[in-house]
């Protein structure tokens, strides 16, 4: 296992980013994943490396590159249409009242079932003062956009200043009601959530910010602490995760999960069906496993645990939630209806 430093930029700095680095510390082939590289970027920095126990375990899984991705011909880069929904450079417009803005395509540790895997990693595309510009022009005219979502890659990857910078100009638009931050550095890189970042997030209320764990083992001490320096300081934490085969596709695994992450005050927010991404379909599972997990939670712990479990819609319609089939039939007296321990009951409509 390895070592890490304090200091984020420190661990940061030690990241694993290349087939030899790997090789030196786990039992893998490195001439192929080599090949996987190329195409796809590698990181792990060494905190969220020190979580991996096993070969082929759920953090494993999550990180290291699998020889699946390169011979995985299904699916799309694109598939949500995200580039063709982006009115100006680095900003998605999908719904009418909110927009995702790309403010960094740089992550802590590159996932290896990512759903923006056609660009994470890739070229430093930085949001440049210019494009920034464009973006905030855009958005004054976009009058019914009231909730701007900073995504990427990561958007705590940035230095503290580059953010403020970025939430200053989105703050100053009148309609733009609530800021989200998108971002999966509470559970890879929890030491980058100092002090000084909080009291600077602070200045942009109300702002929320959703978390991204999909494994009770990413839950750690660190990362717990990461969540209550921001909970603590009014930041009200969600949490997406993304149901992922061989990681967390049981009901008793997720259960974990979200009663724990109620615990660090993030509460599910979307438990996401995989995307149907070029190079992840290892990663993919029939819907009736999310329906399954979802069925095995609601009833069988607390409402607060329950996120919605949605699919993105190819070519870009939006998320859909899916919920079980609870409704056993109706007519115009009565709904039958199915709780959580299977009874049937007649409900009077
Ligand atoms: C998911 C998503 C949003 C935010 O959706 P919410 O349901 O409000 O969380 C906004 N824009 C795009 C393009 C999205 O994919
Ligand atoms: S942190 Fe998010 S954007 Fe970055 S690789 Fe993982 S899923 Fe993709």
């Amino acid at each position: 296992m390895l070592n890490h430093p304090e200091n984020w930029h420190d661990i940061l700095d030690q990241s694993l980013t290349t087939a030899d680095a790997v090789a030196r510390h786990l039992p893998v082939d490195r001439h192929r994943l080599a090949e996987i590289c190329e195409r796809y970027p590698l990181r792990i920095n060494p905190y969220y490396f020190s979580l991996i126990e096993a070969p082929g375990d759920p953090i494993w899984r999550q990180v290291i590159p699998d020889a699946a991705e390169l011979s995985d011909d299904s699916g799309c880069p694109d598939p949500l249409a995200e580039e063709p929904l982006s009115p100006v450079p680095h900003l998605i417009h999908r719904y009418p009242d909110r927009a995702v803005l790309l403010v960094s395509n740089q992550c802590a540790a590159y996932c290896r079932f990512c759903m923006r895997k056609r660009r994470v990693g890739k070229t430093a595309s930085a949001l440049t003062a210019v494009r920034l510009d464009a973006v905030v022009g855009y958005l004054r005219q976009q009058t019914r956009v009231r909730d701007v979502i900073l995504s990427g890659g990561d958007p705590l990857m940035l230095e503290t200043g580059e953010l403020e910078t970025i939430l200053t100009a989105l703050h100053g638009i009148s309609h733009v009601e609530v800021l989200r931050i998108h971002t999966r550095i509470p559970c890879t890189l929890p030491q980058r959530i100092t002090p000084s970042l909080v009291e600077m997030l602070r200045l942009f209320f109300p702002l929320y910010i959703n978390v991204h764990f999909n494994h009770p083992r990413e839950i750690t001490a660190a990362s717990a602490a990461a969540c209550a320096r921001l909970a603590d300081a009014g930041i009200p934490l969600g949490n997406q995760s993304v149901l992922l085969k061989g990681v967390n596709d049981t009901p008793d695994v997720l259960k974990i999960l979200f009663r724990r992450l109620l615990t660090l005050r993030a509460r599910p927010y979307y438990l996401h069906h995989p995307d149907p991404v070029r190079g992840t379909g290892h990663f993919r599972l029939p819907i009736q496993t999310g329906l399954r997990v979802m069925a095995g939670l609601q009833g069988h712990t607390s409402g607060l645990c329950l996120p919605h479990y949605v699919i993105d819609v190819p070519g870009g319609g939006g998320k859909v939630p899916l919920l079980p089939e609870y409704i056993q039939g109706n007519d115009e007296r009565v709904l039958r209806v199915k709780t959580y321990t299977g009874t049937v009951f007649e409900y009077p409509v």
